[in-house]
């Protein structure tokens, strides 16, 4: 039970939620951002349209998230005046990413602003730029960056669908409702997009339907097998099958199969949500697959109850690895953070001092309080570096050694080892407040006491899957299409491969490959 709802709980007034055998024009598995794009476009384009989630409430990941959109040259930063163009981010794409995937990465290109300019259409679905700077010096990025966020969304809209969407991820798992007031970030972006769904009348939500298997006939998806409180039921579609359910995230065996490090407790997916179901099911009917070792990397802050935080934008500290060493610039974007953890030497300490009150000197998500991490061990507090060290097991003169150098780079502004303050990103978070010396991202630690918090190489979801084309349709292992199968988001292989290149490129191209499917779908 949560929010008072149920598993398979089916009453909202503006939807139908059935449950049994069932025969759509379009099923659509998964009810992230991708998912619920490709649910209102198929929707729109008149054809009737089911949403098959497995949990109670819609939204998975993409409604823990900031909701930025990494979608270039659209008419949203037209309107914020940034002159970004398609151009500029193919630039960036290709700088970045190289030839790897130039048809998708071209086709994301070209329909990125037609969908931008189809969704504003629809008086549910706002946008506005928000500054949040490309992760990559690169040519073609935008300092001030140009992904752009749904705007806040009234409660009072949602109407009895409210109950529908997953909350923040605090509140979620702490399993809280929605606050009052309007809903923000991707809560915003899932309402809005349940909204303009709904709206067109030609959409069903199921809840409660964990789909497990694909039903094919004469070498074409027609349907899938889905397990309900009910029992297994078997939902047909005419026109095809779209899946856009999540990564294997929360999956230990997959990922340990894979090689993708880090642990499904770490993950910042919904518990128990995203466990591979779909990849499975598409490999046992011949899908091809790309990438599967890779994910959204972050830092995650560990918590008291071995869960992480998703940890970016350090105002102060340094994070150092088992030997008391840093090994990189903490200001990086945190994929690229996350990266660097991923080589260090285990376990790595955000150490910093009390200039913030005993707070931590980064956003985390959920947010953290001090006391409790302190009470669970998870952080640890000491009065000096090397009875810091002592009690986190690290040597206690490279501790020092380390610290005494930052703050010797904190006085000149200069850090020759990492270059910490030299690019855009790392100035974005920085809080010139508490920064004395000439880089406001060299805070020098000179405050005890002390606080190391333990880091954890955490994910925003695997972005390794079922390898698709231009068009998100399924390949098999011959690089043919799997007729009426579509894949989006991270239950599809990236076309950006292993580079993260900024804020909102998980759900911005999410969105775009599955309105790519819909669009085959009817052609
Ligand atoms: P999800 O959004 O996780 O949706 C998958 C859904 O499928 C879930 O609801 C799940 O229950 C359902 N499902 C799984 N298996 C089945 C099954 N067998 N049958 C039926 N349903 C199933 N990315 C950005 O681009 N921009 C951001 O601003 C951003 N900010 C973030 C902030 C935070 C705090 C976090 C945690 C992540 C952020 N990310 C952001 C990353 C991004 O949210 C995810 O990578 C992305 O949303 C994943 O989208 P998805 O549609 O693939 O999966």
């Amino acid at each position: 039970m949560r929010d008072g709802r149920t598993e398979g709980d089916a009453t909202h007034d503006a939807i139908r939620e059935p449950t049994g055998d069932a025969i759509h024009d379009v099923i659509v598995v998964g009810s992230g951002a991708g998912a619920m794009t490709g649910a209102l476009m198929a929707a729109a384009d008149g054809l009737d349209t089911v949403v098959l989630e497995r949990t109670a409430l819609l939204g998975g990941t993409s409604a823990y998230s900031g909701a930025a959109c990494w979608l270039p040259g659209t008419q949203v930063q037209e309107r914020a005046g940034l002159g970004d163009s398609t151009d500029a981010a193919r630039t960036y794409l290709r700088a970045l990413v190289g030839d790897t995937g130039p048809d998708r990465r071209e086709a994301f290109l070209r329909h990125a602003p037609e969908l931008v300019a189809r969704l504003e259409s629809d008086p549910a679905v706002e946008f506005e730029w928000r500054a949040f700077p490309d992760y990559v010096a690169a040519p073609g990025r935008m300092d001030a960056g140009r992904s752009f966020v749904p705007r806040d969304l009234p409660q009072e809209e949602l109407g009895d669908l409210l109950p529908l969407v997953r909350p923040a991820v605090d509140r979620d798992r702490a399993g809280q409702g929605h606050p009052d007031g309007p809903l923000t970030a991707g809560r915003a972006l899932i309402g809005r997009l349940l909204l303009a769904a709904t709206r067109t009348g030609n959409t069903t939500v199921r809840t409660g339907h964990r789909v497990i298997g694909l039903v094919t006939e004469h070498g074409r998806v027609t349907g899938v097998e889905a397990e309900t409180p009910q029992g297994t039921v078997t939902v047909r579609a005419r026109r095809g099958v779209l899946l856009a359910a999540g990564g294997f995230e929360g999956d230990d065996a997959l990922r340990t199969e894979h090689g993708v490090p880090g642990a499904a407790a770490w993950t910042m997916a919904p518990p128990g949500a995203t466990t591979g179901d779909l990849l499975r099911a598409a490999v046992r009917i011949g899908a091809a697959t790309d990438l599967l070792d890779e994910a959204w990397w972050c830092p995650g802050t560990e918590r008291p109850d071995g869960s992480a935080a998703f940890t970016l934008g350090l105002r102060g500290g340094i994070v150092v690895d088992a030997a008391g060493r840093r090994f990189a610039n903490e200001s990086l974007p945190y994929d690229r953070m996350g990266r660097a953890l991923a080589t260090a030497q285990a376990p790595a300490h955000l150490i910093f001092d009390s200039r913030e009150g005993g707070g931590l000197p980064a956003i985390t998500v959920p947010p953290a309080d001090p006391e409790e991490h302190l009470a669970s061990g998870v952080w640890v507090k000491a009065d000096t570096l090397p009875e810091l060290a002592e009690r986190i097991g690290v040597p206690a003169g490279a501790l020092t050694d380390t610290v005494a150098r930052f703050d010797g780079h904190a006085a000149t502004g200069t850090d020759p080892d990492h270059h910490r303050g030299e690019d855009p990103y790392d100035r974005f978070f920085a809080d010139t407040r508490n920064a004395p010396g000439p880089n406001p991202c060299l805070v020098p630690l000179d405050r005890p006491p002390y606080y190391a918090a333990r880091l954890v190489l955490a994910d925003l979801g695997t972005k390794g899957g079922l390898r698709t084309d231009v068009h998100a349709r399924v390949l098999d292992g011959a690089g043919d299409p799997i007729p009426g199968l579509y894949a989006a988001g991270n239950t599809s292989a990236s076309f950006t491969g292993r580079v993260y290149p900024g804020p909102g490129v998980p759900i911005g191209t999410g969105m775009v490959f599955a309105s790519l499917a819909v669009r085959d779908m009817t052609s």
